[in-house]
């Protein structure tokens, strides 16, 4: 899960970690109250968007009177900000942080996240910060430095005094820098992170380190043991479709093809995409119900798959181990008759009841196709689904 930079930097206070003072305002007239209320002879408004590179696109920009806060703010306020790293519809920017200008002399980049590959978490700093990494490390990665943690040992002073050679800072600095370093660990650690960026950290034209921006990204399975970062959560921000299939507890990526699959567990979800490719079709979603299906989640779930109107065919892939196929079968048919489903589906019950869940699907006078095995079911959804389209 993703935040705002504003709650990244709210979150970097509490830690320990230096940055800008500033409010948030989703009005151009709170934006100038907020700004009225901090002393500073300049501002800088920025859209709050969960995507980087704004910089670029106009959503960062340097306020010299109120009146210019005002403006800025009304002419992100409503609209949607388009960056390179958002698709082409880019995203909502309902808020906006109003932040003391800072006067820059270096910009730096510092981020800390999770290296699978040597299994710790691992601090990865640049003197040339303030652009994107991705091209600093393709072009010149001399200039990244990167420092693995030992999860037992922790971050030692060492690991901090060779990213602040890394970076060229002075003594001074130095002790700031490791002040920043030690508040990202607590904080990674603490919050169940996966990513905390700042990028640039900069230093001020009177020498102090201050993180300008902030992104932090967290691990998904941690986030019901923190309620803090959790309310945090901005679904205007999220991918409509996967947003309303998280508040079910579904698992749901959209693909590109006619065949909408509804299965419970991901790998039986992936084997019944294979299957349907191996038929000659093409899966219109990879989705997982989860183990303890219900009315409520399979309704939820077709309304997914037929949002977009491109699926021509469903195939219901359900092992009933948790739940019986009896209690599934009920679930499917209400789901069917309340939605008035009106494209083919394709049923393959296996597990506890089957016989009794695939009666009452038979049974049911709603038109399914109650399939023996998968192999005839994946067979049968590409051959209905070829016959609509
Ligand atoms: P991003 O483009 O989404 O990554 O947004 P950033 O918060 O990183 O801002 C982009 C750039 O705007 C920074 O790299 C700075 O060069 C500039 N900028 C942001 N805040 C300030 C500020 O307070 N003073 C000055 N002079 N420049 C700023
Ligand atoms: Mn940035």
């Amino acid at each position: 899960m993703n935040i705002h930079e504003y709650q990244a930097k709210q979150l970097f206070k509490e830690f320990a970690i230096p940055a800008p003072q500033g409010a948030v305002a989703t009005t151009p007239e709170q934006a100038q109250q907020a700004a009225q209320s901090l002393s500073t002879p300049a501002w800088v408004v920025k859209a709050q968007i969960h995507a980087g590179a704004r910089g670029k696109a106009g959503g960062v920009k340097v306020a010299r009177t109120l009146d210019e806060v005002k403006d800025y703010s009304a002419a992100m306020l409503g609209t949607r900000l388009v960056t390179h790293q958002t698709d082409a519809a880019g995203l909502p920017v309902n808020s906006v942080w109003v932040e003391e200008a800072s006067a820059i002399s270096q910009e730096y980049y510092l981020s800390l996240l999770l290296d699978r590959e040597s299994e710790r978490l691992i601090f990865i700093a640049s003197a040339a910060g303030g652009m994107d990494i991705e091209a600093v490390a393709a072009e010149t990665p001399e200039k990244i430095v990167r420092v693995p943690v030992h999860p037992a040992a922790g971050l030692q002073p060492y690991q901090c005094r060779q990213v602040a050679a890394a970076l060229g800072l002075g003594k001074e600095q130095q002790s700031q820098l490791q002040t920043i370093m030690n508040g990202l660990y607590q904080l990674f650690l603490a919050k169940d992170a996966s990513q905390i960026e700042i990028n640039p950290l900069i230093q001020t034209d009177d020498g102090k380190l201050v993180a300008l921006d902030g992104k932090i990204n967290f691990d998904d399975n941690a986030i019901p043991l923190h309620p803090d970062i959790a309310a945090m959560r901005d679904a205007s921000q999220e991918d409509a479709k996967e947003a309303e299939a998280k508040q079910f507890d579904l698992n749901y990526i959209t693909l590109d093809g006619n065949i909408g699959c509804m299965v419970n567990g991901a790998g039986l979800a992936m084997a019944t995409m294979d299957m349907v490719k191996l038929k000659g079709g093409a899966p219109a979603n990879f989705l997982d119900v989860g183990g303890g299906t219900n009315k409520d989640k399979v309704k939820a779930a077709f309304k997914l798959i037929l949002s977009d109107g491109t699926t021509k065919a469903v195939l219901v892939n359900i092992f009933g181990g948790i739940v019986k196929c009896d209690v599934i079968a009920a679930g499917i048919l209400a789901a069917v008759e309340e939605m008035h489903l009106t494209i083919p589906v394709v049923v393959r019950l296996e597990g506890t009841n089957v016989e009794q869940g695939l009666a009452m699907l038979k049974d049911s006078g709603l038109g399914l196709y109650a399939a023996e095995d998968l192999n005839s079911a994946a067979e049968q959804a590409v051959k209905l689904a070829e016959g609509v389209a």
